[in-house]
Order: structure tokens, then C-alpha cells, then sequence
């Protein structure tokens, strides 16, 4: 997935092969490398500068350790500044102690937002927690019946209401519906439009400000590359967003989009998608990710 990416960084080493320390000079096209590595993976141009300076500061003031070539010493910083853009530790899910835990998706059409919430129903039930789906997705003529058939792939129950209800009582009426059938956690779908226009937030918001979730996750598409910075910029000023999927992973993607979400938004990645089938969905580690990036 970070072929190309990791591909790049390597000749930022080579830069600093053979050199005997790292210096002002040396570390300049070294820096230039990397930068050029981060922008052709798409990762937002504001979160490279920053990355870029992290890098110069730690790579100038490193001590030069014996045994240890300049470019290992570089490569061991640019890991731990992916690590520290990614976020340092893993973002588990909120778990309510009264139950039930309240998981709110958003997410542009298209982007996996249906899938996801199957998803992550089936890897909360792997860990024996009951949970309700609800479809407030009113707007895609498919999306109801995609998110009924995806949970009886699973055996997750569905609350629908069908296309006609408003998707402010769907939610409520589903929230209910949990409380009384003692679930344990409530996924809720939300409609996506193509573009983001206010109409989709001013739903969003609503139904955020009825159900008070204790998650709303963004779902994301690797494949958007650049734009999925702006998108969550804009989804977490307008909404308030708790932490993202990061959907088809799979793909060709260029990685970009993992290395921009959490510095735009301050809120982790939790899951990748890897694939269009149910169990195709893994917690986010940000170091694994770094060393993937780094090949
Ligand atoms: P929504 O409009 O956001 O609800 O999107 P859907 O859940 O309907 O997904 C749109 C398409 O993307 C479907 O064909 C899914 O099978 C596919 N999809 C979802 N997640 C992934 C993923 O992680 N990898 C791949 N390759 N395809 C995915």
C-alpha cells in the first residue's frame, strides 16, 4: 500500500549513507526527500511542513550515537514522528459503564459508511458485546435494505423505520429500543451526500445533539488522498468528531490520508477497512503503520 511512499524515503537515506554524522548541510536534502516522499503520497501540505520541521529540530540535535550511521539515526526519527503524527497510543473505542454505548457514523456517500457499521458490529460482538444497528441513512434508496441485509450476515438486529421517518426519531426510537432490549452498544448509519452541503450537517447535528453519542466517527476513504484532510477539517469543526475509519486500505492507496487525519482533526484513526467483506476491519496501531510506511 505505501510502496511508492517507503520507495521515496529510501532515497532520503541515501542521502546520509556514508556520511559520518548529520549535519546542517547533509540533513537539508535528505529533509527535501522526505518532504517530496510525503507530498507525492498526498499528505496534506500543512502537515508536511510541520513533519518536516519535527524532523530537521530532532535530526540537528540528536547526539551522534556510536555504532549508529547518520541515516539509521534519521530513519529512527522520521519512524517516531510518524508514530507521534499518527498519535502516539491506540484509540480504543468509548465504552459506557451504563449501557448503552452510543457510536455515531458520518461519512460522505460512497465511502464505506454502511459497510463500516456491520463492520465494527461484528468485531464488538467478537467481544461478546450485544449490539443494535440503526438506519437513519433515509436518503440512498439502497442504504436501509444494505444495512438490513448486512445484519443478517452478522446476526446484529436492525432498527428501520424505512425511507419516510425522519431520521431524528429513527435514532431516537432506536436508542429506546436498545435501552429496553438492555444493549449493550448502538451503531447508528447516517446519510452521506457526494459533496459535503449543509443540509447533511444540519442533519448530522441534530441527530448528534438527540442521542448524545459517546463516539462519532468519520468515515473516511484512503483513496480521496488530499481532500480527505480538508473533509475531516470540516466534519470535525462542523460536528465534532471523536476519531475516523479509514476505509479501503486495500486499495492503491498512496497513504496520505493516514498520515493527515489525526493532525487536521486531533482525533485518531481506530480502524481501517482492508476490504469490502464484514471482517475486513482492524484496530489502528500507529506504529505498525510507521513501520509499514518506512517498508
Ligand atoms: P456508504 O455509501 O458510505 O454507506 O458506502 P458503502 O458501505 O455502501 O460502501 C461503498 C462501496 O465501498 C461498497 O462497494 C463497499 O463494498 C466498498 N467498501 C467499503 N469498505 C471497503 C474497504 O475497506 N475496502 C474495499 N476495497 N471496499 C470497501
Amino acid at each position: 500500500m505505501f510502496d511508492a511512499l517507503s520507495e521515496r524515503l529510501e532515497s532520503a537515506w541515501k542521502k546520509l549513507r556514508g556520511q559520518n554524522k548529520i549535519s546542517e548541510s547533509n540533513v537539508q536534502d535528505a529533509l527535501k526527500e522526505v518532504r517530496r516522499a510525503l507530498l507525492e503520497a498526498d499528505v496534506n501540505l500543512q502537515v508536511t511542513k510541520k513533519f518536516i520541521e519535527e524532523v530537521r529540530s530532532k535530526a540537528l540535535g540528536a547526539e551522534v550515537v556510536a555504532g549508529v550511521s547518520p541515516d539509521q539515526q534519521f530513519i529512527k526519527i522520521v519512524h517516531e514522528e510518524l508514530v507521534v503524527l499518527m498519535g502516539e497510543t491506540d484509540a480504543p473505542l468509548a465504552h459506557r459503564e451504563n449501557p448503552p454505548t452510543i457510536i455515531l457514523m458520518a461519512g460522505l456517500q460512497g465511502t464505506g459508511k454502511t459497510t463500516a457499521c456491520a463492520k465494527l458490529a461484528l468485531h464488538l460482538q467478537k467481544q461478546d458485546r450485544t449490539v443494535l444497528l440503526v438506519a437513519t441513512d433515509v436518503y440512498r434508496p439502497a442504504a436501509v435494505d444494505q444495512l438490513i441485509t448486512l445484519g443478517k450476515q452478522i446476526n446484529v438486529p436492525v432498527f428501520e423505520k424505512g425511507t419516510q421517518a425522519d431520521p431524528v426519531d429513527i435514532a431516537r426510537e432506536g436508542l429506546a429500543q436498545a435501552q429496553a432490549d438492555q444493549i449493550d452498544t448502538v451503531i447508528i448509519d447516517t446519510a452521506g451526500r457526494l459533496q459535503i452541503d449543509q443540509d447533511m450537517m444540519g442533519e448530522l447535528a441534530a441527530v448528534k445533539a438527540a442521542v448524545q453519542p459517546d463516539e462519532t466517527l468519520l468515515v473516511v476513504d484512503a483513496m480521496t488522498g488530499q481532500e480527505a484532510a480538508n473533509l475531516t477539517r470540516s466534519f470535525h469543526e462542523q460536528i465534532g468528531i471523536t476519531g475516523a475509519i479509514l476505509t479501503k486500505m486495500d486499495g492503491d492507496t498512496r497513504g496520505g490520508a493516514a498520515l493527515s487525519i489525526r493532525q487536521v482533526s486531533g482525533q485518531p484513526i481506530k480502524f481501517v477497512g482492508i476490504g469490502e467483506k464484514v471482517e475486513a476491519l482492524q484496530p489502528f496501531y500507529p506504529d505498525r503503520m510507521a513501520s509499514r510506511i518506512l517498508g
